[in-house]
């Protein structure tokens, strides 16, 4: 009988087999969790032990070796229901499979690759290395010069065709320049978010109560997959090239195609370097494993390729990744540092959050002070005791976690963390719900930290876009001045000179931008008052559907889960906000200061001349994008984010993407302009439509209030707009 060691255990056939299948469903579900829903719960370093535990076992049990095994696909980013209407994108097959690397965390294993290679090869040749670029892959085909479509790797066969997001991108050519290009040709490469984007959006994600992304990968992957191309545009992303397929130019070499490819303007690193043996290759490593901290965007790696075209040709590809480059990984950055001591922070929703305050370490390019310990269960798992030294590394470089207690350090004293029974800003006892891993201070009402939030987050861009930030907040809190988002409307201009720095201008644009906030939309009215669990989107799918804060107050439980995206959380929610006597008092207070409570007439229901119509629109227009999709919906027309079978007709101002136009016309889907659709609705402009001023709407965008002058020094002192803690 075969038998075979796997860490440090003796296995069988029946045992291997078991394993096997263990470790292949872990794989797919963090595959899943890393690739469809960006957010890994598992760092990649324990990822790529698993997988090459899998390998091995495969390699000793190749019958037990099956196709579906994920040592021999990539992992996909393809969503896996069909998507549903005006969600999802068109999927096309790539010419060439988009493949994945062979990783190694081990320079032996570099010169094992590089060792083989020459074994190989008959004739002396080169490597190309490159920086890894920690983002999402893009494959962008150019068809005579100009940008003809942009796929996601998706599984490495069809991809998500993201090309109306791609040229939001704004280092993509939507041409190419020079001369030399071919007729058609594809180039891969990585689309990234810098940190400084990924802190800024983070940042809002945190006061809007949504999901942190845990590193700018996901956010880059998940920003590239958005249905809002112009909300692409804001996000930051930036694109690096680094692959034109085998065969698809006539270059010698790859570092020669990459070069021409610079030349025709599209985005090369600079720092590829070409080696000629292990030693150059050993040296491009240790420099960039110091020198990526000062980079602006993550790199996870380096990657090392044979340069010469013929000889990836001759060594060509196994069914994951090519023969001809290995990819070598940092492992994450950790230090060992003693716990000072712990705080638990309460947020606006009442959440008790225990924090480690660190002694200082330098980590990944920035001083690390604190830590997130997640909640009491975390504090548990880890056995955590007070003045442990623990091992904190940055999940994806960014947000500290603490992974491990050096147990060698521990006082022989050391006590384990009591975690509050009261609420450390308050003093209520703490509560616990049900299927709740995390504690809650319930003084909703009374709790100055919770009251604060909600103020800071009512304030907030996406909110109320209320010139102010959290100094601002604590000291009109401190002066007794605001409790409340409704207290900020009874704001006199003699009270805000109180407030430290603040001159006779900056009170009054603070006092302008208060009175402007009341244009802004029922559905955003809705977010800024703070249910929990109700974000951006679902405010507004709700405000649509209800139509005002009276009927949403009297919706029942079945009522509310009518609604998209809807559920038992959400709806028990809503359902305990609005039974609360202080937020309805609230409520009286903001209606009273004249907050819209009611859907806007854009998107009122004026006509059902579009009625059974579903409509894709491309291109711009004489009003947002938005505001034509709400214009369409209040004519009782459908809209939808890609033509197909179903499309009425597909709506083009001026440049639409050429694919929609293309494949309407292959389908004989009626194109028409904006003055046709007017007509058809029998409007002649957007003001015909009782549609609030272009000036409410851009503002609702979050875009700078009309006069405002962000450099201005009578502001409210700098970066104290929506500057939140984070770790
Ligand atoms: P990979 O990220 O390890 O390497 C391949 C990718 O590197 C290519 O597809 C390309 O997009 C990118 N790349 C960056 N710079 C490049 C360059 N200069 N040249 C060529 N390619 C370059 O492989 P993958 O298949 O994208 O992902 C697999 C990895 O993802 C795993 O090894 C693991 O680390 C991670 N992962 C983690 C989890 C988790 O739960 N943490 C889950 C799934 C996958």
């Amino acid at each position: 009988m075969r038998a075979y060691m796997c860490a440090g255990v003796c296995m069988d056939f029946t045992q291997a087999r078991q394993e096997i299948e263990r470790l292949k469903a872990v794989l797919w579900e963090n595959s899943r969790k890393y690739y469809v829903d960006n957010a890994p719960t598992m760092s990649d370093y324990e990822y790529d032990q698993l997988m090459h535990a899998l390998e091995a076992l495969e390699a000793e049990y190749p019958e037990l070796a099956t196709p579906d095994s994920p040592t021999r696909r990539v992992g996909s980013d393809l969503e896996e229901d069909t998507p549903r209407e005006g969600q999802g994108f068109a999927k096309y097959e790539h010419k060439y499979p988009m493949l994945s690397l062979a990783n190694t965390y081990s320079i032996q294993e570099v010169e094992e690759f590089a060792n083989s290679a020459s074994r190989n090869l008959e004739s002396s040749f080169t490597y190309s290395c490159e920086l890894k670029f920690d983002g999402t892959a893009i494959c962008l085909t150019y068809k005579n010069g100009k940008l003809f479509r942009a796929l996601t790797r998706g599984d490495g066969i069809m991809g998500d065709d993201v090309t109306e997001n791609a040229r939001r991108i704004a280092n993509i050519p939507e041409h190419l320049k020079g001369t030399g290009w071919p007729e058609e040709f594809e180039i891969r490469g990585e689309v990234l978010m810098p940190y400084e984007s990924f802190d800024r959006l983070n940042r809002e994600r945190e006061l809007a109560e949504e999901p942190l992304f845990a590193n700018p990968r996901n956010a880059a992957s998940g920003s590239l997959k958005l249905q809002d191309p112009e909300e692409v545009g804001r996000r930051g992303l930036f694109c690096t090239l680094y692959h034109i397929p085998t065969g698809q130019v006539d270059y010698p070499t790859h570092d020669a195609a990459l070069n021409a490819a610079k030349s025709w303007g599209l985005p090369v690193s600079d720092e590829r370097r070409i080696c000629h043996n292990i030693g150059e290759i050993e040296d491009y490593i240790s420099y960039w494993d110091k020198a990526r901290k000062q980079l602006p965007f993550a790199t996870d790696g380096i990657v090392i390729k044979i340069n010469e075209m013929a000889f990836q040709l001759q060594l060509g590809y196994t069914a994951k990744s090519p023969r001809w480059a290995v990819a070598y990984k940092f492992k994450a950055e950790q230090a060992c540092t003693p716990i000072l001591s712990i705080d638990y922070q309460v947020g606006r929703t009442g959440a008790v959050t225990p924090v480690a305050n660190l002694e200082t370490v330098f980590l990944s390019g920035t001083m690390v002070k604190r830590a997130t310990l997640v909640n009491e269960d975390q504090i548990r798992s880890l056995d955590i005791h007070e003045g442990d030294w623990v091992y904190v590394e940055k999940g994806g470089e960014i947000i500290p976690k603490i992974t491990a207690v050096e147990l060698s350090k521990r006082q022989p004293d050391a006590k384990e963390p009591i975690f509050p029974k009261v609420c450390p800003d308050c003093g209520t006892p703490l509560v616990k719900p049900e299927g709740e891993a995390r504690w809650f201070c319930p003084n909703g009402t009374g709790c100055p930290t919770q009251i604060k939030g909600r103020i800071l987050h009512f304030l907030s861009r996406k909110a109320m876009n209320i010139l102010a930030g959290e100094a601002t907040v604590e000291q009109l809190y401190n002066l007794n001045l605001v409790h409340s988002p409704a207290d900020l409307y009874s704001l006199k201009e003699y009270q805000l000179l109180q407030l430290e720095g603040w001159k006779q201008k900056s009170a009054r644009r603070f006092l302008q931008s208060l009175a402007d906030s009341r244009k802004v939309p029922f559905e955003r009215v809705l977010f800024a008052i703070g249910i929990r669990y109700v974000g951006e989107t679902t405010a507004r799918d709700i405000a649509r559907h209800f139509g005002s804060i009276e009927a949403i107050k009297t919706a029942s439980r079945e009522d509310l889960l009518e609604v998209a995206d809807v559920g038992e959380v959400i709806a028990d929610s809503i359902l305990a906000f609005f039974a609360s006597p202080a937020n309805l008092l609230e409520i009286c207070r903001l209606q009273e200061a004249g907050l819209q409570f009611e859907i806007g007439a854009s998107n009122k229901q004026l006509s059902n001349a579009l009625e059974g119509k579903t409509i894709v629109i491309s291109g711009n227009f004489s009003i947002s994008r938005d505001d034509m999709k709400a214009l369409i919906e209040a004519h009782g027309g459908k809209n939808s984010g890609s033509v197909s079978g179903k499309t009425s007709y597909l709506l083009a101002g001026t440049k639409p993407g050429p694919e929609k136009v293309k494949k309407a016309t292959d389908l004989g889907i009626e194109i028409i302009d904006e003055a046709t659709l007017r007509q058809m609705i029998g409007s002649q402009s957007e003001t015909g439509d009782g549609l609030p001023g272009a000036s409410a709407l851009l503002f609702a965008e979050g875009m700078p209030l009309p006069g405002s002058d962000a450099t201005d020094s009578m502001l409210p002192p700098a970066g104290e707009l929506f500057e939140p803690t984070l770790f």
